[in-house]
């Protein structure tokens, strides 16, 4: 099966993942999926049906029959247009704790690589896309940025105390990296790319030029 080009960017909160995965989307005219997006979504869900999010096997039945419909900058679940709600201070707290849940891992792994399979390839943004969900990966870029910037980037975006985000964000990063199945890493096979000092333009160009030199001459 040819999946075209797969471009992976991983990384801890606040890297700047959306923002670099969008634009190099539109750049290479490639398709863009937000994984993330998808265990926010079931954290949503669980939060909505009363349940706990360490409530191993309520929260694995939620990811096995939640129906998303994910658009570039939307999402429903279950017919419900949850774009905003799944970025509140509520499912931020909770959805490292889903996220560390094998079954819901294992679902929504499953349905990523049926996404990249029915796209043809992608930029596809999340934790572990090129550790675990496409490990041949064309690229695999792991963005970075100090704390301060992140925590920053995350109160430009949506608000709130930059000391109590800061926090906020080093317990989700601690998490991620930790748990068991598929902890954030960086892979030996990963691009490093910082991301603190320098615009969206210049990373952009940079990814480019890390791909054009992956790629035999005359594909796209
Ligand atoms: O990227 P974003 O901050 O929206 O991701 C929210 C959370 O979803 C992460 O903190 C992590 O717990 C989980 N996640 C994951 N694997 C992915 C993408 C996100 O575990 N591929």
């Amino acid at each position: 099966m040819n999946l075209g080009v797969v471009v992976a960017i991983d990384g801890p909160a606040g890297a700047g993942k959306s923002t670099i995965a969008k634009a190099l989307a539109d750049d290479l005219g490639l398709e863009y999926l937000d994984t993330g997006a998808m265990y926010r979504g079931v954290t949503f869900e669980v939060l909505k049906r009363g349940l706990e999010a360490t409530d191993v096997d309520a929260v694995g039945r939620v990811a096995r029959e939640i129906h998303f419909t994910q658009t570039r900058n939307t999402l429903s679940v279950n017919g419900v247009d949850a774009t905003a709600a799944i970025r509140t201070p509520a499912v931020d707290a909770a959805v490292s704790h889903v996220a560390a849940n094998s079954a819901v891992r294992d679902e929504l792994r499953k349905r990523q690589r049926q996404w990249i399979s029915e796209h043809g390839g992608g930029v596809v943004e999340g934790r572990d896309i090129g550790s675990v969900v496409f490990p041949d990966a064309t690229l695999k870029v792991y963005l970075v940025a100090t704390p301060m910037v992140r925590a920053q980037r995350r109160v430009a975006q949506h608000g709130g105390d930059v000391v109590e985000i800061a926090r906020a964000i080093a317990e989700r990063d601690e998490r991620d990296s930790t748990r068991s199945d598929s902890p954030l890493r960086q892979m030996p096979d990963a691009v490093v790319v910082d991301t603190s000092d320098r615009s969206v333009a210049e990373v952009i160009a940079e990814i480019r030029a890390l791909l054009a030199a992956r790629q035999p001459q005359g594909s796209t």
